[in-house]
Order: structure tokens, then sequence, then C-alpha cells
């Protein structure tokens, strides 16, 4: 079935998009006609491929740019947000997705691991809100999706660092959602389950340290076994609950934190 977003025109900022699922975001609203400001590390040659190649497989007329902010430093992702309106014109839907993981038991978190994850998976979200917000205000409308996790909603043993930052990403939305519901503004946040992103595939290879077994025991025993339909979520699956989101069929949802995740928080 085709659905028709009526999101042609509109401009987007999606955080860490040069990798996993901000890529897929950053693609699918591209599909639809949203010109799209591309964030996130790597190598420099690859992220102008990926940027020239995602601009030329859309629709005329959409553009595809790339700031290279670290979402650890506040200033830097004001100049984002700034560049994207002025390169642009207009921010309508910002998607707060970059983030990173350690898992280590908590009384050997190594402290710059845990400024790193508090920056980056919830800080930076803040930083970017709060730029983005002013530009929605003035328009009328606008749409924020933060991507936060089962992990915002649920725990897990050695992952203190993240499960805290997600659950704040979680209750930051719901805030942010309370300041702006008569502003045509909606604030939401996504929780998805494992995605085969290479974030989880570096959990993988830590987990099988951090625990003693093997890779294979890890997806089937560890990963998986959260996860009740003992399947991975699939991009599409995060694109399509994103593009309802920032449509007008999503309208009505603000606040909410959404679960994509198998079931695993239903238990
Ligand atoms: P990924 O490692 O594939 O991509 C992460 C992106 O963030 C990359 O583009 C990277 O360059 C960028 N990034 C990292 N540090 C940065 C910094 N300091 N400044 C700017 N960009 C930075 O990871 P992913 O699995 O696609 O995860 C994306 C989001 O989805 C994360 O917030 C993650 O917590 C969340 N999430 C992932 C899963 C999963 O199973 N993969 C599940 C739930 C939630």
């Amino acid at each position: 079935m085709s659905v028709d977003y009526k999101l042609s025109g509109q401009a987007a900022v999606v955080t860490g998009s040069t990798s996993g699922i901000g890529q897929a975001m950053a693609a699918a609203l591209t599909r639809e006609g949203v010109s799209v400001v591309l964030n996130g590390f790597g190598d420099a040659a690859k992220i102008e491929a990926e940027r020239a190649a995602m601009e030329a497989a859309a629709p005329e007329g959409v553009r595809v740019l790339y700031h290279g902010a670290d979402m650890t430093r506040g200033g830097e992702i004001a100049d984002m947000i700034a560049f994207a309106a002025r390169e642009l014109g207009r921010l309508d839907i910002l998607v707060n997705n970059a983030g990173i993981q350690h898992v280590a038991p908590v009384d050997e978190f190594p402290d710059d691991k845990w400024d790193a994850i508090i920056g980056i998976n919830l800080s930076s979200v803040f930083h970017a809100t709060k730029h983005a917000l002013p530009l929605m205000k003035a328009a009328g409308r606008g749409r924020i999706v933060n991507i936060a996790s089962a992990h915002g909603l649920v725990a897990s043993p050695f992952k203190s660092a993240y499960v805290a930052a997600k659950h704040g990403v979680v209750g930051f939305t719901k805030s942010c959602a309370l300041e702006t519901a008569r502003n045509g503004i909606t604030v939401n946040a996504i929780c998805p389950g494992y995605v085969k992103t290479p974030l989880v595939e570096m959990q993988i290879a830590d987990q099988a340290k951090a625990r003693g077994i093997s890779v294979d025991r890890v997806v089937e025993d560890v990963i998986l076994a959260a996860q009740p339909n003992r399947t991975f979520v699939e991009y599409d699956q995060l694109a399509g609950m994103m593009l309802y989101l920032v449509s007008d069929l999503g309208g009505a949802v603000t606040g909410a934190a959404l679960s994509i995740d198998g079931g695993w928080t239903a238990a």
C-alpha cells in the first residue's frame, strides 16, 4: 500500500544519519520529497558519496546537505540548526537519533563513557530541540521525533548510562510535548527493540566479552531473548512509524513513547 504523507517541500535535520537507523530515516524522508541535513561521523569521502547518492535518488528539487556537528557540543548543534534554516529556508522536522552504547557493570563503568553517553544520547536532544523550537513556533508547525529505545522504558544489566539517558529522553519528550501542544508542534519518542545496525553489531561483541560467551549465544540468548518475536526490527518499519508521526496523520500524537519492539516491553 502506498501512502502519501504530503511532506514534499519540507526540510529536516536528522542527527547521527551517517549510519544505521538515522541514515534509513534520512533516506525515507528524502524519498518523500523532504530536503535533509545529514549529520554524524565517518570517512569524509564515504559521507559525501552517501549524501550525493541520497540526493540523486530523491525527487527533483530535494537537497541533501551535511553538517558535521559533534553531538557532545551544544555550540556546534546550535550551528547545525542555524545552517539548516539558512540553507533550506525552513525547518519542519527534527529527528534526534545520534546515539552510542557502552556495556559494563556500574562499578567498572568508565567515567568518560558515562559522560559521552549522557552527552550524545540525552543532552544533544535538549540542545537540538532548544534551537529548533523557535523556528517551529514561528512557523506554527513542527515535528520532533526522538529515537529513544526499549531501554527508555525498561532496563537491562550492564547498560546503566544508556538506560539512564534513554529514560531521560522519554521524560524530556513528554515535557516538550506539554510545552508545545498549542503551537502546532508534536514531540514524540520512538522506542525500538533491536535493529541490526553497526551499534548492535558492536554490542554483540561487547556482550560476548562481558558475559564470557560466544557471539552466536549472545544473539540467541541475550539480544533476541529480550524480544518475544525473536526478530530484529527492520529499518522500513521504523521509517514508517517516523513518517506517520511527522505527517498530518500523526498530528494528534504528542508526548508519546511508541514501542516498536516485537513485544519486548509488553512483558
Ligand atoms: P549507529 O552506530 O549505526 O549510528 C549512530 C550514528 O550516530 C552514526 O551516524 C554516528 O556517526 C553518530 N554519532 C555518534 N556519536 C556522534 C557524535 N558525537 N556527534 C555526531 N554524531 C554522532 O547506531 P544505530 O543503531 O543506528 O542507533 C541510532 C539510534 O537508535 C541511537 O540513538 C540508538 O540508541 C537508537 N537505538 C538503536 C537500536 C538498535 O538496535 N540499533 C535500538 C533502539 C534504539
